[in-house]
């Protein structure tokens, strides 16, 4: 009998023919321990190696498989999005192929999700087997985030995580482009919670998140969710402004005191100050509404009513997405 879908893990794919057979089985092995009904999407991003190939045979076999082949290499971001969107469960799981997130948390997060949690996060405890640059500037990254947006972004915290359907479905109604999937989800909101785990080293091969997509993500993270960076000009105006008031004060007694002329060359430098900090604030102005055309071409809607409540029992649920 086919079982109702209660869970979609979506497993993003690009150049993993070295670990997508044992992640298969390790994920199957979990899932069929729920004994409800799943599916495991993997989305395959664009791989040039067999990844495809023993996708394809995988889904052959199994019939909780779905496979996603994207026309070329898109990104992670992209890829996770695509498989929420195909995802049919009442609770999307999403997950790293390399086996770094372990596929066992996935029932702990499943508790959770059954205590009545919406989102739930995997929070990194350890990070075992990489480098210390990429413990550093991942563990920057979260921190500079954190201190440049009014929205709670767990820090140490990826795109391994579950969330509930209501919470995909906003999700998926999004339609901004540069999508930082983890920062998306917690401006949703709802009722989120977090497990810890130990992250692993990869399974097998090597990282697919070279600078160049660790620094994309980077500014996809911090352009989303801020527009401090278009308005540090403004506050840099604003300095070089009052610096240049405050030399051209005390160049203005001094000169007075020792009767000597006002213009002399430390006049003009105070001129300079001034001068530059006012084009500064100017650009920190345009910074400001350039900032809310970025906002407003985001499309992302005003506020997502989780249900209205009335006394005469009419009550709307959930999917009310404004
Ligand atoms: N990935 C992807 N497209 C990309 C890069 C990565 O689908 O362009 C997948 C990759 O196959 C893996 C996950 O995203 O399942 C995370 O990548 P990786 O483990 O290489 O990143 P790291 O853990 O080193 O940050
Ligand atoms: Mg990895």
């Amino acid at each position: 009998m086919k079982q109702n879908i209660i869970y979609s893990v979506v497993v993003p794919l690009y150049n993993e023919e070295l670990v997508i057979e044992e992640s298969y089985k390790r994920l199957k092995k979990v899932m069929d321990t729920t004994l409800e009904g799943y599916e495991i999407i993997f989305i395959n991003d664009g791989s040039s190696d067999k990844t495809r190939e023993k996708a394809e045979r995988i889904c052959s076999e199994d019939e909780n498989i779905k496979l996603v082949n994207f026309s070329r290499n898109f990104g992670h971001q992209p890829a996770i999005t695509a498989g929420m969107r195909v995802s049919a469960g009442k609770a999307v799981i999403v997950i790293d192929a390399d086996l770094q997130d372990p596929p066992e948390i996935m029932l702990k997060m499943i508790e959770k999700w059954k205590e009545g949690y919406d989102v739930v996060y995997g929070k990194r405890a350890k990070r075992e087997g990489e480098s210390f640059f990429k413990k550093f500037t991942a563990g920057a990254f979260y921190r500079v985030l954190k201190s440049m947006t009014s929205i709670d972004i767990p820090v140490d915290a990826g795109d391994f995580r579950l969330i509930d359907r209501k919470v995909c479905h906003a999700l998926n109604s999004l339609p901004e482009k540069n999508r930082y999937v983890r920062g998306l989800v917690s401006w949703i909101g709802y009722k989120q919670t977090y497990v810890e785990f130990v992250r692993h080293e990869r399974f097998a091969g090597d990282t697919k998140y070279p600078l160049k997509k660790m620094f994309k993500l980077a500014f996809d993270g911090i352009t989303s969710f801020s527009y401090k960076p278009l308005i540090i000009s403004g506050y840099l105006g604003a300095v070089s402004f009052f610096a240049g008031i405050v030399l051209i004060i005390i160049n203005f007694i001094k000169c007075i005191s020792h009767g000597m002329d006002v213009v002399n060359f430390q006049f003009v430098i105070s001129i300079d100050f001034i001068m530059f900090g006012i084009v500064l604030s100017c650009m920190g102005i345009i910074g400001q509404y350039i900032g809310r055309i970025f906002d407003e071409s985001k499309g992302r809607p005003n506020y997502i009513i989780e249900n209205i409540i009335s006394r005469r029992g009419d009550e709307k649920k959930n999917e009310s997405v404004n």
